[in-house]
């Protein structure tokens, strides 16, 4: 572990190098570190701010949407100017104003079957900001078969979910919660019920946390357990996760083996899997 820091980094970095748990040991872990985030939206707003201020040495971001009006309520990494302008550069562009000495690798695509598999591959962590079910079981899916640990939030409302999959370290892995996505129609998404902008704050920043933690291995691990949040309420619930024995994807009898049902179900309904954020 390369612990040698320059004057400005030991200077910008010192209220995590004062921290006992994360001292120069973590913080160089954190540079040494390599993050996906899918989806630069409310999620993957903080997200990206969080872990580039922390230091974290190399963040992927991947969304091919651009910025709208309507975005800007909650995703606080792009601005009224970059209105019309992709995400990923907007994002990357807000995440340098921060911290130049992070290196963020834009990917203006989306996220489909035939792409996943590499790209997840070249991270050793994939954050899932992403607002749909063909997204979401995608990244779940792709992070189990690279072996790659997941951290997911997601919001609706006035409500979030928060927890880290990480089953080839132990603990279940996304559909051992969710076997299947839900029929087309059922839950609604953001566009169609709404959300309040801090709420993706809140879970953005706490994903980001969770991904620090795993990082540099500090803490209690959120694998095996899930963090609801009412913010109506302002209730934060911890429910345990069990694995699956029966899981498709994770259990000794799996059947999900790669990505290729994501392949025909994008062929069948038209609908490839856009990364787009929440
Ligand atoms: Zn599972």
């Amino acid at each position: 572990m390369d612990l040698d820091f320059t004057e400005d980094e030991i200077r910008r970095y010192s209220r995590h190098i004062l921290l006992r748990e994360v001292g120069g040991t973590g913080q160089a872990k954190l540079k040494a570190a390599r993050v996906l985030v899918v989806g630069a939206g409310g999620l993957g707003s903080p997200l990206v701010l969080y872990l580039a201020a922390a230091g974290v040495g190399t963040i992927g971001i991947v969304d091919d949407d651009v910025v709208e009006l309507s975005n800007l309520q909650r995703q606080i990494a792009h601005t009224t100017a970059s209105i019309g302008t992709p995400k990923t550069a907007s994002a990357a562009a807000a995440a340098y104003a921060i911290n130049p000495g992070v290196t963020i690798e834009p990917h203006a695509s989306r996220l489909t079957a035939a792409n996943a598999m590499e790209l997840i591959s070249r991270y050793d962590i994939v954050c899932d900001g992403t607002d749909n079910f063909a997204t979401r079981f995608l990244v779940a899916d792709a992070a189990v078969l690279a072996r790659r640990t997941l951290v997911s939030g997601a919001v609706l409302r006035f409500d979030g979910q928060l927890s880290v999959f990480r089953p080839h370290l132990g603990g279940p892995c996304y559909r051992c919660l969710y076997p299947e996505p839900p029929p087309p129609g059922l839950v609604p998404s953001c566009s169609e019920a709404g959300v309040l902008g801090a709420v993706t704050g809140v879970i953005g920043t706490l994903q980001a946390t969770e991904v620090l933690k795993e990082i540099m291995d500090i803490g209690d691990t959120l694998a095996g357990r899930l963090l609801v949040w009412d913010a109506l309420a302002t209730r934060f619930r911890t429910v345990k996760l069990p694995r699956d024995p029966d899981c498709a994807l994770c259990g000794p009898q799996a059947t999900i083996r790669d990505l290729s049902a994501h392949a025909e179900a994008a062929a069948s309904d038209g609908s490839p899997g856009q990364a787009c954020g929440v």
